[in-house]
C-alpha cells in the first residue's frame, strides 16, 4: 500500500485524507497545532465558545455541486442542522439611518428601492444579477486536466450563459460598481459589504448562493464541522499526528520522499501533499528551490493579488443579546485607527445558535475590522516595538465603545474576552501576512485554478485554499479531493469515494 503524508489538518487536509483512504492509500496527516481544523476552528475563553470561521458555507444545499464533498467527508451529515440567516447584514449609520440586506431577494429589492428611490433602476439590476448567480457553481467533481471531452462539453453546455456574466463581473471591483449608486449609504454598503477590492463577481456569487438557500451555517459551529471530518477520517483508518510542525519536505532527485518534523524525526512516504499556505510551503518547507509561476505571480504582485486579514475583539455578553440582530455593520463617526483609520466595524452576534451558548446562557459578539497586508505589517511592527498587548487592548476598548451605538442597553455588561490580530492568524496557520483566506480575486487579477503540481518536483501535490481563488471552504475542500484524484491518476489507481 502506498503511503501519503499530508501536511496540514485543516479542511483540505481532511478532504485529501478521506478520499485517499477510500482509494486504498495509507495516509498520515501531520498538523502543527494541538487541535486540528486550521482556519476552520473554534476555542474557549471565559466559559464561552468563540467561533473562528464559518459565516456562510457554500455547498450545504443538496442542489449545490459542492454538496457531495461535504457529505462524503461528513463536514455535514444527513442530520446536521443548517441555520439560514434571514438578515444578511444590517447597515447602521450614526444619524439613525439603517437598512437591511435580506436573504430573500424580493424583500431585499423592496428594501433597497424604499430606502433609495433615486437608485431604483440600479437596485433592481443588482437583484437581477444576484438571481443569475444563484445557480453558478464551480466544477468540483474533478480537476480540469482530468476531464474528458464529455465532461468538458457538459460544463460548456451548462455554463455557456454564465461565462459572460462571470467574466463581465470579474472585471469590476465592488468599489467601482458602488459608484453607480447615487445614494451615499447604498454606495457605502455595497463598497464595504465584502471589501472594496473584491471583484463584483465574488459578491454576487456569495449573495446568489445564500439567497438560493445554499450558504447556511452548520449548527454547532466550525469546530464541530472539523471534528466530524476528523472522526470520519480516523474511522476510515487514516492516521493523524497533532502538535507536530513540519520543518522540511525531503526531496531526492527532484522527487518528494517524505518530511522532517521540527523535532528532527524523519517520516518517509511515496507522496507528499501540502495543504499549508503556499508561501510557507515553497519558501520554508521546500527551501525556495522549486518555483511555480502562477503562485509567484501572486506572491510578487500584492496590489492585484492582495490578501485580507482581520482584527477582531470578542465580547462575552448577557443572554439577552441573543434576540438582537445577527450581523450589523456600523459606520463610525470617529474612526478606529490601526494601520489607517477604519470607519466600519462589523458586529456578529452568535446568540442564534443555542449550542454555542455558555452554560449560564452568555453569548458571544465579535467585532471585526477588515484590513489588508498593511494591517499585518502594522501589527508585526507593534510586536517588534513591544506595544502589541497594549494596542490590542486599546483597539478592543474602542470597538467596545463603538458597540454602544448598536447595543446601548447591554454594552455595560459586555466584557472583552479575546483579541485576534493578523499576527494571530500568521502564528496559528503560518499564513501569508496574517491572511484568513487565499489570494483575493480583484478586478485586476486573473482567476486561479492551479493544477496542484510544482514544475520539476515529482510525487508532490499542492492543495489548500491558496491554489483556487479566492480561497474559502469550497476551494479548500475541492483542492483536497483534487489532490487525491491527481495522485490516483498518476499511479493509475481507481479513485474511490467513501460510502455514506
Ligand atoms: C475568521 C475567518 C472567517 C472565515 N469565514 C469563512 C466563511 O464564512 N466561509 C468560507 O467559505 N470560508 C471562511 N473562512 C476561510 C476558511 O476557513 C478557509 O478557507 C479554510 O478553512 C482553509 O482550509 P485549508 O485546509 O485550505 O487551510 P488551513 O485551514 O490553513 O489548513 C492548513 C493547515 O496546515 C497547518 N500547517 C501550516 N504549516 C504547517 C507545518 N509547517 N507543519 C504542519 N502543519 C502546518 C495549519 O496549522 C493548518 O491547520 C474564514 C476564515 C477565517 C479565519
Amino acid at each position: 500500500m502506498k503511503r501519503v503524508v499530508i501536511i496540514g489538518g485543516g479542511i483540505a487536509g481532511f478532504c485529501a485524507g478521506i478520499y485517499l483512504r477510500a482509494s486504498g492509500y495509507d495516509t498520515l496527516i501531520i498538523e502543527k497545532n494541538a487541535v486540528a481544523g486550521g482556519a476552520c476552528i473554534g476555542w474557549e475563553r471565559s466559559g464561552c465558545y468563540i467561533d473562528g470561521c464559518i459565516h456562510w458555507m457554500a455547498g450545504v444545499s443538496p442542489k449545490s455541486s459542492l454538496y457531495h464533498i461535504w457529505r462524503d467527508t461528513h463536514a455535514i451529515m444527513e442530520d446536521t442542522e443548517i441555520f439560514y440567516q434571514d438578515e444578511l447584514m444590517r447597515m447602521d449609520y450614526s444619524n439613525g439611518k439603517s437598512f437591511t440586506l435580506w436573504r430573500d431577494l424580493d424583500k431585499l429589492e423592496k428594501e433597497l428601492v424604499a430606502f433609495a428611490p433615486e437608485d431604483e433602476k440600479e437596485s433592481r439590476r443588482l437583484v437581477k444579477m444576484i438571481r443569475r448567480f444563484q445557480h453558478i457553481d464551480p466544477p468540483s467533481n474533478k480537476p480540469v486536466e482530468l476531464m474528458n471531452l464529455k465532461d468538458l462539453l457538459k460544463i460548456a453546455f451548462t455554463m455557456a450563459g454564465d461565462y459572460y456574466w462571470v467574466k463581465k463581473t470579474s472585471k469590476i471591483s465592488c468599489e467601482d460598481y458602488a459608484k453607480r449608486f447615487k445614494n451615499k449609504y447604498l454606495r457605502d454598503a455595497i463598497e464595504d459589504f465584502m471589501a472594496p477590492h473584491y471583484n463584483l463577481m465574488s459578491m454576487l456569487y456569495m449573495l446568489g448562493h445564500i439567497s438560493a438557500g445554499d450558504g447556511g451555517i452548520p449548527v454547532g459551529g466550525s469546530l464541530e464541522v472539523v471534528r466530524r471530518m476528523e472522526k470520519r477520517y480516523v474511522e476510515l483508518g487514516g492516521k493523524i499526528r497533532k502538535g507536530a510542525p513540519v520543518s522540511q519536505i525531503i526531496v531526492e532527485n527532484d522527487t518528494a520522499k517524505g518530511i522532517i518534523l521540527k523535532k528532527g524525526e524523519e517520516i518517509r512516504a511515496d507522496w507528499v501533499v501540502s495543504t499549508t499556505p503556499v508561501e510557507h510551503c515553497t519558501m520554508d518547507l521546500l527551501g525556495d528551490k522549486y518555483r511555480e509561476k502562477d503562485i509567484d505571480l501572486r506572491l510578487e504582485n500584492m496590489e492585484d493579488y492582495p490578501i485580507y486579514t482581520y482584527t477582531v475583539a470578542v465580547f462575552k455578553c448577557p443572554a439577552s443579546v441573543a434576540d438582537k440582530a445577527l450581523s450589523i455593520k456600523l459606520r463610525l463617526d470617529e474612526p478606529i485607527t490601526i494601520d489607517v483609520p477604519y470607519s466600519h466595524v462589523a458586529f456578529r452576534n452568535y446568540g442564534y445558535d443555542e449550542t454555542l451558548k455558555a452554560d449560564d446562557g452568555s453569548c458571544v459578539i465579535q467585532a471585526t475590522i477588515h484590513g489588508d497586508d498593511k494591517m499585518y505589517f502594522w501589527w508585526k511592527e507593534a510586536k517588534e516595538k513591544g506595544t502589541y498587548k497594549q494596542e490590542k487592548q486599546r483597539i478592543a476598548k474602542e470597538m467596545l465603545a463603538a458597540a454602544r451605538a448598536v447595543y446601548p442597553d447591554v454594552v455595560d455588561q459586555m466584557e472583552i474576552i479575546d483579541v485576534i490580530t493578523s499576527c494571530t492568524y500568521e502564528r496559528y496557520l503560518n499564513s501569508r501576512h496574517g491572511a484568513f483566506q487565499g489570494f483575493v480575486h480583484t478586478d485586476k487579477g486573473k482567476s486561479l485554478m492551479q493544477n496542484g503540481r510544482i514544475k520539476g518536483l515529482k510525487n508532490f501535490i499542492l492543495a489548500g485554499q491558496y491554489i483556487i481563488q479566492s480561497g474559502g471552504l469550497p476551494p479548500a475542500g475541492m483542492s483536497g479531493r483534487f489532490a487525491a484524484q491527481r495522485i490516483c491518476h498518476t499511479d493509475k489507481t481507481k479513485f474511490c469515494t467513501p460510502e455514506n
